[in-house]
């Protein structure tokens, strides 16, 4: 299975994603981790990119493109995987579904998670992450909504899209994905 999660910011994409990979075997893919790790390690990439995430903006999408392509064409991902952070934009979703389809990748499900607005705003405060700091968390709202929402769209308007209310416990939320992904 390839599983693309999608929502916003503090939505709890990631913590569902680590909990859904551990449940069904599949291999975790965070671009925003990939992003990190780059920093962290000082890598032309994570110095391209760390002004970039700590402002709440978007790395471009050929940089984007350029890994999940780098990474999707590795054997081991044949085993399944879940994408969490990616696509954020319409373009990048685009070149997503043609590269899925390039690489005979064929049991694809997208999950749409959604929480109101003004809990995201309060856990992502809660956080502790750098990018978390109250002004980044604004612009990352911003940018979702002007530049990932379609997203949500993009997938809709192919009809393919399952979407779970990503309010209430974190055991909750993850049995009401197992069980819509086991449908
Ligand atoms: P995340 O961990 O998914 O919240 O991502 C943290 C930050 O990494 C984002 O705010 C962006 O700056 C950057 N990032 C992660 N994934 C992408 C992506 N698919 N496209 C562009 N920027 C990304």
């Amino acid at each position: 299975m390839q599983l693309i999660i999608l929502g916003p910011p503090g939505v709890g994409k990631g913590t569902q994603s680590v909990l859904i990979a551990e449940k069904l075997g599949l291999i975790h893919l965070s671009t925003g981790e990939i992003l990190r790790d780059a920093v962290a390690k000082g890598t032309p990439l994570g110095l391209q990119a760390k002004s970039v995430i700590e402002s709440g903006a978007l790395v471009s999408d050929e940089i984007m493109i350029g890994i999940i392509r780098e990474v999707l064409t590795k054997e081991e991902m044949h085993k399944g995987f879940i994408l969490d952070g990616f696509p954020r934009t319409v373009k990048q979703a685009e070149e997503l579904d043609a590269l899925l389809d390039e690489l005979n990748y064929d049991n694809i499900r997208i999950v749409y998670l959604s929480v109101p607005k003004d809990a995201l705003v309060k856990r992502l405060t809660k956080r502790g992450r750098k990018d978390d700091n109250i002004e980044t968390v604004l612009h990352r709202m911003q940018v979702y909504k002007e530049q990932t929402a379609p997203v949500r769209e993009h997938y809709k308007n192919k009809g393919v899209i399952f979407e779970v209310n990503g309010e209430g416990s974190i055991e909750e939320i993850n049995s009401k994905i197992i069980e819509l992904l086991a449908a």
